[in-house]
């Protein structure tokens, strides 16, 4: 996707609304959610401050007591940004599927209102068993997700493209159709535009399609 065919989406406001350590205490299913999950350190709260344009945005996540819990913010009064805690550092790692903490399971399967899972890899580093992992769970469990390479500055482009052309290869193996593939340094602030063209389409498919069950025209 070419983030300059989409005119930068505006976020008006940003508001923490609640912290939710199952499904169950998850807010009303009304609006469009967008998830952020990647390995600890990969550089998820400083993404979710560049995105929103706060400098403390995700600083709540990141308090002791909240870092495995879900964590939803509302934008612009008419989107969720959830931010999911990390993977990869779990509860006894003793098996891959408890390394993806049991409150991220549910939401990820059992969220009406999951639109896009932005699943973030650093682009620094050859591609990780961790994030190949998560992902090949992404597919196996049907979720659309994009994948967001972060930290582009903090090595040449060439290993950039080296490390995302060996972590598509891998993909290969399970995905039949490659997802879409960002990158973002939130360091030189590059990429925000490209993130939000994801949510703003998304967002927009929404719209057209509400206002066709309205009107009885089905797409
Ligand atoms: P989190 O654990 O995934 O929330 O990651 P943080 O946002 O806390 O970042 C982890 C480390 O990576 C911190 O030392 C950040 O300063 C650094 N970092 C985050 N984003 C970038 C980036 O775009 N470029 C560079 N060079 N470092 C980054």
């Amino acid at each position: 996707m070419i983030a300059n065919q989409f005119p930068s989406m505006n976020i008006s406001s940003a508001i923490f609304d609640r912290s939710a350590s199952n499904l169950e205490s998850c807010p009303d299913e009304s609006l469009p959610e967008f998830a952020f999950i990647g390995r600890s350190n990969v550089g998820k709260s400083s993404l979710l401050n560049f995105l929103a344009g706060r400098r403390e945005l995700a600083r709540v996540s990141r308090t002791p007591g909240f870092t495995r819990l879900i964590n939803f913010f509302t934008m612009s009064k008419t989107w969720r940004l959830v931010d999911l805690p990390g993977y990869g550092f779990a509860t006894g790692a003793r098996q891959d599927s408890a390394r993806i903490n049991q409150a991220v399971r549910e939401y990820l399967q059992g969220r009406p209102n999951l639109y896009c899972v932005f699943a973030l890899v650093d682009s620094g580093l050859a591609p990780q068993a961790m994030d190949l992992e998560f992902v090949e769970w992404l597919v196996e469990n049907s979720l659309p997700f994009v994948l967001v390479f972060t930290k582009t500055d903090k090595v040449s482009a060439t290993t950039v493209q080296t490390n995302i052309a060996a972590f598509k290869e891998r993909l290969a193996e399970f995905c039949e159709s490659l997802p879409e593939i960002l990158t973002c340094s939130a360091q030189k602030q590059l990429g925000r535009g490209a993130l939000l063209a994801v949510i703003k389409t998304a967002l927009a498919g929404a719209q057209a399609e509400d206002a066709d069950s309205e009107s009885g025209h089905p797409r």
